[in-house]
C-alpha cells in the first residue's frame, strides 16, 4: 500500500490535514488574512496488484494464489499436452550468446533448478525447445542475463529418459513459472494449419476418438467456389488472399503498386533522384508500408499465442529465418523482406490468385445495399476513364493508412467509419554507441556493431496518462491513454515517406 498526494481516489482525511481555520477564536476563517490555498489532501491508493507480491498480497490474492497452485492435475494427465517454463535466467558470462537458440548446459542448469529436479545432466536437451529468448540488462538486476521461455515434450522426456517418470507424475505448476498446457502447439504454419483443417473436414482423414485415420479420398466441394477481391497486399491483403485461396476460394488480388522489383527500382529513383511515382513508393506496392523498412515484426498481442506464431512460422515457410521465432525483438529487414515476398507471390499463383499489380480500386459495386463488386482501372491513370467493373461475391479491403481515397469513397456510400486513435510520430536520434554504454555499462564492448554476443541495446519509452493529466474540456469522457515510443532502428537512415506530390 502507497500513499500519495494529489490523487482524487479514496481520499482520506487524516490529522495531517493543514486546519483551514487557523485561529479557533473566529467561526471562520479571517477575511483580512491572506487566502488560504485548498487543502492538501493525502489520499491512499493501493499499489498496482502487479506490485503487490509476497507479504503484500491482500489475504483474499493469497488464498486465491494457494488454491490455485494447489489444483491437481491428474497423474495421467501430466503426460499430456507439454509444459512451459518460464523467467529461465542464464547469466551473460555462461550463455554462449544471443544468436545460440538451442538449450545449453547453463539453460539445462536452469530447468533443473525450476522443476527442482535432481541431477541437470540427467535431462535430455532433446526434450525441451526454446519458445523465446530476449535480454534483460536492467539497472535492478545483480547482472545482465538472458531470459528463456522453454516448452518441455513430455512423451520425448520420457523416451529418452525413462527414469524420469516418477518425477513428472509428481510435477505441479507454479504460477508464473511452469505451466502445463493441454492444447496442442501449433506444429506449423498457417499452410499446414488448413491443409490439417481440410483433410480432417473433408474426409481424407478423420481425427475420431483422437487417432488419425485415412478415410476416403480427398474432394473438392462441389459447390461454386466464393469469388473474392482483396483489395492490397500489404502483410493483411496477402494473409487473407493465402487463407482464403488455401481454403479453395476463387481470388483477384489487386494492387495498385508495384511488385517489388520494380517497386524496388521506383523507391531507388525517389530516394536518389528525388522522382516520385505516385502509385509505387514507401506506401503502395507489393508487400505493403512496412516493406521498405526495418522490418520489425512487433505484435502487443501475445508473442507467444498460437495464432501469432502460425503468423511467424509462415514468414519462416516463405524464407525468414528461423531465429524470429524465438528472438525477444524479431526482425526482418527489407533486404529478407524482398526474396520472402517474392516466395508469398509464387504460393499464392501457384494457388490460382490471379495478382493484378498496377490496378486500383475506385469504387464499389452496389446493389440493393450489398457489395457485388468493385471498379478497377489502370493505376497509372488518374483520370480513370478507363474503369471496368470487376463482379465478386465478398470485397475485402485491406488498404491501409495511406489509401485516403478509399476512406473517402467508403464515406460516398455513407459507410459507418470508426476513426483509430491518431499516432503521432517523432523521432530522437542518438549513436548507437551512446545507448550502448548507457543500457550495458561495461558490456557494451560485447555489441560489437550487433556481431557480438549481447544484443544491439534499445530503449523503450511508456506513459499512461490518466484522466487527471488531461485537459476533459478538450477530451471529454476520456479516462486513459498510453503514449509509448513504438520501435528503435540501429543503424538506421530517414526517408521520405511521399504518396502524394503535395
Ligand atoms: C516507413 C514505415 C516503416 C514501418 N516499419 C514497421 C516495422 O518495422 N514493423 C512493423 O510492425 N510495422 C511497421 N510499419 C507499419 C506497418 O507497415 C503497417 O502496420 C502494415 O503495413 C499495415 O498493413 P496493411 O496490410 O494493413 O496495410 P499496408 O501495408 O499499408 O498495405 C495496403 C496496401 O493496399 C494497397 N492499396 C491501397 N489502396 C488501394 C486501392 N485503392 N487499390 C489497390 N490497392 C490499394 C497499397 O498499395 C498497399 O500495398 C511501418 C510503416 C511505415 C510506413
Amino acid at each position: 500500500m502507497s500513499i500519495t498526494s494529489n490523487c482524487k481516489l479514496i481520499p482520506l482525511h487524516l490529522s495531517l490535514l493543514p486546519n483551514p481555520n487557523p485561529n479557533p477564536k473566529l467561526p471562520f476563517p479571517n477575511p483580512n488574512s491572506p487566502p488560504l490555498s485548498p487543502p492538501k489532501l493525502l489520499s491512499i491508493r493501493c499499489a498496482k496488484r502487479s506490485q503487490r507480491t509476497g507479504k503484500y498480497r491482500y489475504p483474499s490474492e493469497k488464498r486465491k494464489l494457494k488454491s490455485r497452485q494447489q489444483t491437481q492435475i491428474d497423474v495421467p494427465q501430466k503426460f499430456e499436452g507439454f509444459w512451459r517454463l518460464s523467467k529461465l535466467g542464464v547469466s551473460v558470462h555462461r550463455d554462449p550468446g544471443k544468436d545460440f537458440l538451442d538449450v545449453s548446459d547453463a539453460l539445462l542448469e536452469e530447468i533443473a533448478k525450476v522443476l527442482e529436479f535432481p541431477v541437470a545432466s540427467m535431462l535430455p536437451p532433446e526434450a525441451f525447445s526454446v519458445v523465446r529468448k530476449s535480454f534483460d540488462a536492467r539497472k535492478s538486476l545483480k547482472e545482465p542475463k538472458f531470459v528463456y521461455t522453454v516448452d518441455m515434450d513430455v512423451i520425448k522426456l520420457l523416451d529418452l529418459e525413462p527414469r524420469t517418470w516418477d518425477f513428472i507424475s509428481r510435477l505441479e505448476p507454479k504460477v508464473g513459472l511452469i505451466e502445463h498446457m493441454l492444447d496442442e502447439r501449433v506444429s506449423g504454419d498457417i499452410i499446414n494449419v488448413i491443409h490439417d483443417y481440410r483433410r480432417i473436414y473433408n474426409g481424407v482423414v478423420s481425427n475420431e476418438g483422437g487417432h488419425i485415420q485415412l478415410r476416403e479420398s480427398f474432394k473438392y466441394p462441389a459447390t461454386k467456389k466464393p469469388k473474392v477481391a482483396v483489395v492490397g497486399s500489404g502483410p493483411s491483403g496477402l494473409f487473407a488472399s493465402l487463407v482464403l485461396a488455401e481454403l479453395g476460394a476463387d481470388i483477384t488480388l489487386i494492387e495498385r503498386g508495384q511488385a517489388v522489383e520494380q517497386r524496388g527500382r521506383d523507391i531507388g529513383a525517389l530516394v536518389v533522384r528525388r522522382i516520385l511515382q505516385l502509385e509505387s513508393n514507401f506506401c503502395f506496392g507489393e508487400g505493403g508500408a512496412g516493406t521498405w523498412s526495418d522490418g520489425k515484426l512487433v505484435t502487443r498481442i501475445g508473442r507467444n499465442s498460437s495464432s501469432v506464431l502460425a503468423v511467424m512460422k509462415t514468414l519462416v515457410h516463405f524464407g525468414a529465418p528461423k531465429n524470429i521465432l524465438v528472438d525477444g525483438k524479431p526482425h526482418l529487414g527489407t533486404d529478407r523482406l524482398v526474396p520472402l515476398l517474392r516466395n508469398f507471390r509464387q504460393h499464392l499463383q501457384g494457388l490460382g490468385v490471379n495478382i493484378r499489380f498496377g490496378t486500383r480500386v475506385d469504387d464499389l459495386l452496389v446493389e440493393n445495399g450489398s457489395v457485388v463488386g468493385v471498379k478497377i482501372s489502370d493505376s497509372s491513370n488518374y483520370l480513370k476513364f478507363d474503369s471496368q467493373k470487376l463482379g465478386c461475391d465478398a470485397v475485402v479491403l485491406a488498404v491501409g493508412h495511406s489509401a485516403r481515397d478509399i476512406y473517402q469513397m467508403l464515406l460516398s456510400h455513407d459507410m459507418n467509419l470508426c476513426p483509430k486513435d491518431f499516432s503521432v510520430g517523432l523521432r530522437i536520434e542518438h549513436p548507437q554507441e551512446l545507448i550502448n554504454s548507457i543500457q550495458y555499462s561495461g558490456l557494451a564492448t560485447e555489441v560489437r556493431s550487433g556481431r557480438g554476443k549481447v544484443p544491439v541495446a534499445d530503449y523503450k519509452v511508456v506513459k499512461y496518462i490518466n484522466g487527471d493529466d488531461l485537459d476533459t474540456t478538450f477530451n471529454p469522457g476520456t479516462v486513459r491513454h498510453g503514449c509509448y515510443s513504438f520501435c528503435m532502428c540501429p543503424g538506421g537512415q530517414c526517408a521520405e515517406k511521399l504518396e502524394s506530390h503535395s
